[in-house]
């Protein structure tokens, strides 16, 4: 059940502060407030969807399509497609997943080495 409330959907609304990277109807890209790498980038659809199983099974492919292809799109933007990324997403209590509407972190900008997050 998606939380209305939960901070992201919060900043989709602009009822909460974030820095933006890259926006457009149906995506956000904005700077992690406790990055753990020099690069530190989370990206969100604007749909309601709580994790990413619920985003790729609930939502019409071509949503899903162009949310990774806006990935795509930050991550040539940040400068980080020669010297590499990590993409990550947390899912459920094993995954760590802290905020219930479904993200990628998108991390660079230094060897990422063993930090996960
Ligand atoms: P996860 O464990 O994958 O759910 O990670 C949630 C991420 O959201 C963490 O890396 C937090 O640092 C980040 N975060 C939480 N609140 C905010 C916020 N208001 N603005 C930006 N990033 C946030």
């Amino acid at each position: 059940m998606y939380d209305d409330n939960n901070i992201f959907a919060k900043i989709i609304d602009g009822k909460m502060p974030c820095k933006k990277i890259y926006e457009d109807k149906d995506v956000l890209f904005f700077e992690d407030i406790n990055p753990v790498s020099k690069v530190h980038i989370l990206g969100i659809p604007k749909v309601k969807c709580v994790d990413f199983s619920e985003f790729v099974l609930k939502y019409d492919q071509n949503i899903v399509a162009n949310f990774f292809q806006k990935v795509e799109v930050v991550i040539e933007k940040l400068g980080i497609k020669e010297s590499g990324f990590r993409i990550i997403s947390n899912s459920g209590a094993d995954g760590g997943q802290e905020v219930p509407h479904f993200h990628i972190h998108i991390l660079g900008g230094e060897k990422i080495g063993s930090k996960i997050r």
